[in-house]
């Protein structure tokens, strides 16, 4: 637990948030600013910056994102329609808040190319 992060925050219960799904590994909540019908991040509960900063003992935790954005996209019923998992990187890959997330943006057809 990083005491200045907004998304520690929010993985504690300390801020709140739409949560939608919270195991031991992840929590994944409604954007506050969505950019689509469905806007969720899911991010680990333990603090880690970016995914410059991930390491092999991260990776059960990695993979569980990938496997709560399937529960999402089934949770919000777009499975069928599809959908985006982006994990912004740094300055220039547009992250904004230095706690590693998965965006899940679907609900409508994504524009393309993207960068
Ligand atoms: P990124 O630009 O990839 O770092 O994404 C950060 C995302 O966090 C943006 O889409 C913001 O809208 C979202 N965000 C910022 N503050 C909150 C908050 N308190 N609750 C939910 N989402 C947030
Ligand atoms: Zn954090």
């Amino acid at each position: 637990m990083n005491s200045s992060c907004l998304f520690c925050k929010i993985a504690s219960g300390e801020i709140p948030a739409n949560i939608i799904y919270q195991d031991e590994l992840v929590t994944a909540f409604r954007d506050i600013h969505p950019v689509a019908p469905t806007h969720v991040l899911i991010v680990p509960n333990k603090h880690i910056e970016s995914v410059s900063q991930v390491n092999a003992d991260d990776e059960q935790t990695l993979g569980r994102l990938f496997i709560v954005a399937r529960k999402i996209a089934e949770i919000d019923n777009i499975t069928d329609g599809g959908y985006r998992a982006v994990v912004n990187t740094g300055v220039h890959g547009g992250q904004t808040v230095f706690h590693l997330h998965m965006h899940v943006i679907g609900g409508q057809r994504m524009k393309y190319p993207m960068g």
